[in-house]
Formats: structure tokens, C-alpha cells, sequence
């Protein structure tokens, strides 16, 4: 079989998680299996443009993948992250959540001019998150080469709220 037969199975769905009637989809089981998590981070490496500079990693389970995909791939690494974790100065994108927003953070200059950033993250769900953490990139002077997730929850906006950026998605849930 394929690498989706082999790391579909790992992906456990939690029913009413964190509230009733979401269905969230737990990595943990493929990270702590050893050759899963080498063969999704090769996969993951091998989705990422030619001439990728940096690996831009949402907090939490972004950072777990996109370090390890980022040494992979020879980039390096900038951690996206929740607000008010960031020591030095700041770039904050806000998004809307169902109830409520969140927001996200890089450092000012964690960005260099020109580079070409990849967006990383486990999952992509109505793409808020990744869409903040694009206008982040930006922002810091970046260009988005692409987004580039584990896996992509279908019928729930993501490629929509990402129009117009290329979209990566190992695994389609
Ligand atoms: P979105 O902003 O696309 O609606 O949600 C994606 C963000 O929420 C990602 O940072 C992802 O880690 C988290 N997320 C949303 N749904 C799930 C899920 O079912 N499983 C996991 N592991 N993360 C999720």
C-alpha cells in the first residue's frame, strides 16, 4: 500500500472533541510511531517548492513536524506563535474563530527580505490559522511559497480561505 494507508490509520478521529459534535483528528498516534513519523516527514519534505528558505510552523504540533521536515529539507525554521509567547518584537495577525478569534506571532524580523517561506502545520481545518499565518509571512517581508499540511479536512473552506496560494495536503480527511 501507499503512504495514506500507512499513516490514515494513525491519524485517530476523537469524537466531541474539544466541544460536542467536532471530530478531532489526534496526530500522537503517528508521532510516536517511528517509522510513520520518518516516512510523513520525508512525504512532507518532498511537498515542499524547490528553493524553500524556511519552514514556518504554527504552534503546537506545527512545531513537531516542521522542525523535523525543515532539517529534512535543508531549511530552517520559524516558530508561529500563539500570542504573547514571542520575547522580542512582533508582527500579530488576528482571525476569527467560531466563537471568538485568536491571534498568532512571529518575531519582526524572523523573516528575512525575499525569503521563500513554507506555511506548516498537522492540520488544515477552515484554514483560518494557516491564512493568519501567511499575512505573518508577508508581513516580515517573505514571500509564501506554498502551505503545507499532514492532512486536510475536506468541506470546510480551507482551499477558500487560502484562494490563490498553492496548498499541499498529504493526506486528505
Ligand atoms: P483552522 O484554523 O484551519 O480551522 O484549524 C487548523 C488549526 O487548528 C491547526 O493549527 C490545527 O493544529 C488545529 N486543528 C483544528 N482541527 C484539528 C483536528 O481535528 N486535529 C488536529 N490535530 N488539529 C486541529
Amino acid at each position: 500500500g501507499g503512504t495514506a494507508d500507512r499513516l490514515l490509520p494513525l491519524l485517530t478521529a476523537v469524537p466531541d472533541h474539544p466541544v460536542p459534535g467536532v471530530v478531532f483528528r489526534d496526530i500522537t498516534p503517528l508521532l510516536g510511531d517511528p517509522g510513520a513519523l520518518r516516512e510523513a516527514v520525508g512525504a512532507l519534505a518532498g511537498l515542499l517548492p524547490a528553493g524553500t528558505d524556511l519552514v514556518a510552523g504554527v504552534e503546537a504540533r506545527g512545531f513537531v513536524l516542521g522542525a523535523a521536515v525543515a532539517v529534512a529539507a535543508g531549511a530552517g525554521f520559524v516558530p508561529v506563535r500563539k500570542s504573547g509567547r514571542l520575547p522580542r518584537e512582533v508582527l500579530v495577525e488576528s482571525y476569527e474563530l467560531e466563537y471568538g478569534s485568536a491571534a498568532v506571532e512571529v518575531h519582526a524580523d524572523a523573516v528575512p527580505a525575499g525569503s521563500r517561506v513554507v506555511v506548516l502545520d498537522d492540520v488544515l481545518a477552515t484554514g483560518g490559522t494557516a491564512s493568519a499565518a501567511c499575512r505573518l509571512v508577508e508581513r516580515a517581508g517573505g514571500e509564501v511559497a506554498a502551505v503545507v499540511v499532514l492532512a486536510e479536512i475536506g468541506g470546510l473552506g480551507g482551499r477558500d480561505a487560502l484562494a490563490g496560494r498553492r496548498v499541499e495536503a498529504l493526506l486528505t480527511l
